[in-house]
């Protein structure tokens, strides 16, 4: 008997507890407690988006001419108004508090093996010139300091992220230059594999990898980004692209815009057993907005949804593994779900590493890494692909080793004997018998 006691106190204990919680969350004075709080852990550290797709309806809607166009509010300017992917204009990144972001340098699939670099290109001119023309909103930053330092003087702190393996062509040479430019993190794939690398869909059903994950010369492209500095992003790749990476990176990964395939099973997320490997490499998942990876579809996110995606990855990886990664989202809910996360039990020194300070983190171990690399005396990694990697759809334009005099088709040693006869005899034809003939009898 009183054991029944003891369990109905417990029980309406638990009841109370309950209903409490349910009514702070109900509770309008409570909320108001909690975005105060959110606000506040915002304007402490810088909010760090690791992805935004803004250049790309800029290429779309206004073929990159972001001098004639005023980004301050677009609610109202068609067809970003009524576009189903664009959110982002200077009132809202305000409104959100948006401390840093990262733009998409994107170009899609179809550009691979033909004019993907150029396209590139030009989409990391347009962030360049985006920077430049609202210099009062925008800061183009490289580095972990530079975010920081813009923060302070209350810029948005602007960085480049590749979104695809196959904007560099195979080319390190390529991917050194975006280096240059200030590109800051690759996304390995985008939808499609590259030759030395898997993409997410092809983990799909009915898929076959090409690489099975990421190729010997893949596992090259990770070293020279890990020498460069350059941020690894693993969004997009297949499951076993995403190991190998992990198992061939010194510094820390990144995930710049996926949500947990725990919660909604597309392979765009990240499974349980790829984010204990991400906690154990000290990286970090940017959790993603986007409904088809939130509630794979089946709703329109809401910020509860989003909610339940990092609540998630705490219980598996910790939030100390957590940052935001929006893509295509209203930029201005992100104290909405700052005060959500407060009322569900995240502390606010969890919210502020989620917000900047752990993908700050990740973005100085990187920049340690490549100078440890340098002060090893590493020196850019200078290999080619081989061409045997090459798929036969590549050949219309591709032009395979070009320039080298050194591979096995003119390379061995009886084609120099026939190239230097055969500059003996042009030397005869040219320069001896002509001597002869024109001189004085
Ligand atoms: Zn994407």
């Amino acid at each position: 008997m009183k054991v029944h006691l003891i369990l109905l106190m417990l029980l309406i204990a638990t009841e109370k507890i309950h209903s409490s919680r349910y009514r702070r969350s109900a509770d309008p004075l409570a909320y108001k407690n909690y975005l105060t709080k959110a606000n506040a852990i915002l304007e402490r550290v810088p909010l760090i988006d690791g992805h935004n797709d803004l250049p790309w309806t800029l290429r779309n809607y206004a073929k990159n001419q972001v001098g004639i166009l005023n980004i301050t509010d677009l609610t109202n300017v068609e067809p970003w108004a009524s576009s189903p992917s664009s959110h982002t204009d200077v009132i809202r990144l305000r409104q959100g508090k948006v401390g840093a972001q990262f733009w998409a340098a994107y170009v899609g699939c179809t550009t691979q093996y033909k004019d993907a670099v150029t396209r590139t290109w030009e989409q990391i001119d347009v962030v360049h010139r985006l920077v430049n023309a609202n210099p009062d909103t925008f800061e183009f930053v490289t580095s972990a300091q530079g975010i920081e330092d813009a923060f302070r003087r209350g810029k948005i702190g602007s960085l480049i992220g590749v979104e695809g393996g196959h904007s560099i062509d195979s080319s390190l040479s390529v991917l050194r230059m975006m280096y240059d430019m200030g590109v800051r993190y690759m996304t390995l794939t985008h939808a499609c594999p590259t030759p030395w690398a898997d993409n997410s869909q092809l983990d799909n059903a009915g898929g076959v990898p090409v690489s099975n994950g990421l190729s010997a010369f893949g596992k090259i492209v990770v070293k020279e980004m890990n020498r460069l500095g350059m941020l690894l992003d693993l969004s997009h790749i297949s499951r076993k692209t995403m190991k190998d990476a992990l198992e061939t990176s010194v510094a820390p990964v990144i995930f710049s815009h996926s949500s947990a395939y725990a919660v909604c099973n597309n392979t765009r997320n990240v499974p349980d057993d790829v984010l204990r490997l991400v906690a154990q490499k000290k990286g970090v998942v940017m959790v993603n907005f986007y409904s088809d990876f939130v509630t794979c579809g089946i709703s329109k996110a809401t910020i509860e949804d989003v909610a339940n995606h990092m609540d998630h990855i705490r219980n598996v990886a910790g939030s100390d593994y957590i940052g935001i990664g929006a893509d295509y989202n209203d930029v201005s809910k992100y104290p909405d779900l700052f005060s959500l996360l407060l009322s569900r039990g995240w502390t606010e020194n969890e919210l502020e590493k989620v917000a900047g300070l752990n993908l700050l983190r990740v973005f100085r171990e990187a920049e340690a890494v490549r100078n440890q690399m340098a002060a090893n005396g590493v020196k850019p990694f200078d290999d080619w692909i081989p061409q045997t990697d090459m798929p036969a759809e590549s050949q219309p334009c591709n032009t395979g080793d070009y320039g080298n005099k050194t591979n096995p088709i003119v390379g061995n040693a009886a084609v120099r004997i026939q190239l230097s006869s055969f500059s003996f005899i042009t030397l005869i034809l040219y320069y001896v018998i002509p001597w002869f003939s024109l001189s004085p009898k």
